[in-house]
């Protein structure tokens, strides 16, 4: 009989959805599960989870993908995991069951502790050991935040009945009974110093979180233990983990320092891999852990565009100008250009490398002539724009060019958006054959633990470009236009 096929399986948790795919050793999808799970809103501002939901899902999901593949679970050759970063989890040992709802990422009820910390002076210290800053965003925050509301979970902390993950941890906990994490999730927290790789004592100490809930840190691509056998039906091992950002990173084979992905979401997520130096930015980026394959880190630089996609959802959904996202792209290319409209999407402030809060959303341009096209087109077109300054700022910070971008995402299916993208930033933008990028840079760690993959050459190998767009456009044109949109954005800066 022949020996039956392996793949490797890639849990994708995110924010609204638990997913399961297994892949191929070309990295082709064979099974899909997707299951979306319930947001919990307590307040303005506020964003928790049910950790319990959140593991339900996911499990329901890998088994759903399994089905849908037609294979036996002892297929599997091994699990990777990527996840939604920094929502936080805390959990009483001895019954595995959460003591808390899960605290998103976005949620900012931590934000008056980030003003205390950063009134206390120790923005240099946390940017230097961690390469953040200090933010709600951030794990450790969220942490203090329980632990201030809660005195008892502090105590209980303090006596080591408690463990804290990430979600990654979570899942690792509930599919192995392991307390484990990885370097790029544990970068994430403001607890780890990324150069040393170790939890940092002093900043703990600072921030008076007990060392005895944090899970060990071990690579991305390691053993992370095996998954107990009636869950999956098999006992499939553990082997990969990285967040989701630096998992598209390296599902792209972003491998080379200064490679780069841009994942053209509600936001744009940036990150350029820099080799082993974590760079400082002069621009306010962020400084990250890449991966660990077990032999030191790759460390990237990290930025983000707060409102990418989401101006065409407001298009649609607040101001009613297109009927679906797809109808943006034809009404762009209805008219030659955006007819000197700028639109500057800064309707929560501006990021890097800007860094202004007081920022808010702004048209420039607009004549009698101006259509609903015009107005589309501007929207799409300030994406492209803020992207290439977050780009151009990391270029600036790590002194190389940026060969070329590597793209995926929902937006990334606007082809006149890419066109445009390659033209402002005069690079190629190319998108890859296979839309589910940051689950196959889950089962590349995975699958390279276990010699699925033999090393990071047949990883590249894979990378199959679906589409590329060359830059087109005239110097002059695009000299004309960068100069507007930063006209456009000082406008945008100096309105309040
Ligand atoms: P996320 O993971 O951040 O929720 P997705 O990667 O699913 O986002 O992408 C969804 C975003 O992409 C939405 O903001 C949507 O408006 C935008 N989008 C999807 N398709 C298109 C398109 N063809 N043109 C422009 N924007 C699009």
């Amino acid at each position: 009989m022949a020996a039956k096929e392996l793949y490797i399986l890639a849990l994708d948790q995110g924010t609204t959805s638990s997913r399961a795919i297994l892949f191929n050793h070309e990295g082709s999808i064979i099974g899909l599960k997707q299951i979306p799970f319930t947001q919990i809103f307590p307040k303005p501002g506020w964003v928790e989870h049910d950790p319990e939901e959140i593991w339900r899902t996911q499990l329901e999901a890998a088994r759903g993908a399994i089905e849908a593949a037609q294979i036996e679970p002892d297929q599997v050759a091994a699990v990777g995991i990527t996840n939604q970063r920094e929502t936080t989890v805390l959990w009483d040992r001895a019954s595995g069951k959460p003591v808390h709802n899960a605290i998103v990422w976005q949620c900012r009820r931590s934000a008056e502790i980030c003003q205390e910390l950063r009134a206390l002076g120790l923005s240099d210290l946390v940017r230097e050991k961690t390469g953040l800053v200090i933010d709600a965003y951030f794990s450790g925050t969220k942490l203090m935040w329980l632990f201030a509301e809660y005195p008892e979970l502090r105590h209980r902390a303090e006596r080591g009945e408690l463990m804290f993950g990430t979600v990654d941890s979570w899942l690792i906990y509930k599919l192995t009974g392991r307390h484990l994490t990885d370097p790029t999730n544990a970068s994430r927290t403001l607890l780890f110093n990324i150069k040393e790789g170790r939890w940092d004592e002093e900043l703990l100490k600072l921030f008076k979180i007990p060392a005895a809930i944090l899970p060990d840190v071990v690579p991305s691509s390691a053993h992370f233990g095996l998954a107990r056998k009636e869950l999956l039906g098999a006992e499939v091992p553990v082997t990969g983990c990285a967040g989701d950002q630096q998992a598209a990173l390296f599902g792209h084979a972003c491998f080379e320092p200064g490679t780069a992905k841009n994942t053209y979401g509600t936001g744009c997520f940036t990150l350029m891999n820099t080799g082993s130096v974590p760079v400082v930015s002069k621009n306010n980026l962020l400084t990250t852990v890449a991966w660990d394959l077990g032999k030191g880190y790759t460390y990237a630089l990290e930025g983000s565009v707060f409102i990418a996609g989401a101006v065409i959802q407001w298009l649609r959904d607040q101001m009613g100008l297109v009927a679906d996202s797809s109808e943006s792209e034809r009404l762009a290319r209805s008219v030659e250009d955006s007819g000197e409209v700028f639109m500057v999407p800064a309707f929560v402030g501006m990021g890097a490398p800007y860094w202004d809060s007081e920022a808010r959303g702004t048209v420039v341009g607009i004549t009698r002539g101006t259509t609903r096209a015009h107005f589309v087109r501007a929207a799409l077109e300030s994406i492209a724009y803020q992207s290439r300054d977050l780009l151009v700022a990391m270029e600036g910070d790590f002194g190389r060019r940026i060969p070329c971008i590597k793209a995926d995402g929902g937006a990334s299916a606007n082809s006149f958006l890419m066109q445009f993208q390659a033209d402002v930033l005069e690079r190629s933008v190319v998108l890859p054959e296979v839309g589910e990028i940051t689950a196959l840079g889950a089962a590349y760690l995975a699958g390279l633990s276990v010699g699925y993959w033999a090393n990071l050459g047949e990883v590249e190998r894979n990378w199959r470009k679906k589409r590329e767009f060359v830059p087109e456009m005239a110097a002059e044109r695009r000299a004309r236009l960068l100069e507007r949109w930063q006209k456009a954005v000082g406008t945008a800066r100096h309105y309040k």
